[in-house]
């Protein structure tokens, strides 16, 4: 009964944007799938990597739960016991705000095996579009992956790291902006907002801290991660290059 004829479960990050920022292992597991269990953060496009496997929509959008986590749960352990190869396909990387405590947990005590293969998360993703490294030689040390959201619903955001980036924030950006300056955060701190980083039509906006309300119109509706400190800083650039005053005004990131 405890296991014994299941398949194993993989757990993959898809990556947050195109379908092509996949890992190679991610594209080969998924490929020996007869199962998908798949998020709405996902490229559709993915599933030519699967053509022949059913793809079973559980996604999940901000706080709108479409598919209840106990339901996945054990949906994943019926697809496991009836399946080969089941794939649990989760947008960016699976270990980073992705439920996968919960659902891991529901496979071990099901006695079904699992694998893990990271992906690229919205903060990764978001550095690269814009090109901003995460860390700064003597600046920023340290970074950290934060969701405003406590599990009670309130929003939450403090001064931890060097560079800190926010999930989950897009809904409420004055709210944000307004948390770190009681956090300590001085008012000219640099916030770089980037939605939908990853896909072609990726934004990216920049920000002094206490004007960080003025980027919900642009980013409104779309999955965004919110950059502050260290990380959010442009680069210098020569001072003849046009885009800098529009970076320094607060308008666009130019386009990379
Ligand atoms: N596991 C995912 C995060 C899931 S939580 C990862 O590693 O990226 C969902 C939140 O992630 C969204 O509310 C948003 O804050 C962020 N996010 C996901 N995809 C994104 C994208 N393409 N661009 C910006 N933020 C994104």
């Amino acid at each position: 009964m405890n296991g014994m004829n299941s398949g194993r479960v993989v757990f993959i990050g898809a990556g947050p944007g195109s379908a092509d920022l996949i890992t190679l292992r991610g594209a080969r597991r998924l490929a020996e799938a007869d199962v998908v269990l798949f998020d709405a953060l996902t490229d559709p496009a993915l599933r030519e990597l699967a053509p022949h496997a059913l793809w079973v929509d559980v996604g999940k959008r901000g706080f709108c739960h479409a598919t209840g986590q106990a339901a996945i749960d054990a949906l994943l352990v019926r697809h496991a016991r009836a399946h080969r190869s089941v794939v649990r396909l989760k947008g960016g990387d699976p270990s980073v705000f992705g439920r996968l405590e919960e659902e891991l947990q529901a496979l071990a005590t099901a006695g079904i095996e699992c694998e893990v293969v990271p992906g690229v998360t919205a903060a990764i993703a978001a550095a690269a579009y814009t090109k901003r490294p995460l860390t700064r030689r003597g600046a920023g040390r340290s970074v950290s992956l934060t969701t405003v959201m406590t599990q009670q619903g309130r929003l939450q955001a403090g001064r931890h790291a060097d560079t800190e980036v926010f999930y989950m924030a897009g809904r409420q950006l004055g709210l944000l902006g307004r948390a770190l300056r009681q956090a300590g955060w001085p008012e000219d701190t640099p916030v770089c907002v980037v939605s939908r980083a990853g896909w072609p039509d990726a934004v990216a906006s920049d920000h002094a801290l206490h004007e960080l309300a003025a980027a919900a119109v642009l980013h409104a509706g779309r999955p965004t991660v919110v950059t502050v400190g260290a990380g959010g800083r442009a680069l210098l650039r020569p001072s003849a290059h046009p885009g800098l005053a529009a970076a320094q005004a607060g308008h666009g990131v130019p386009a990379p």
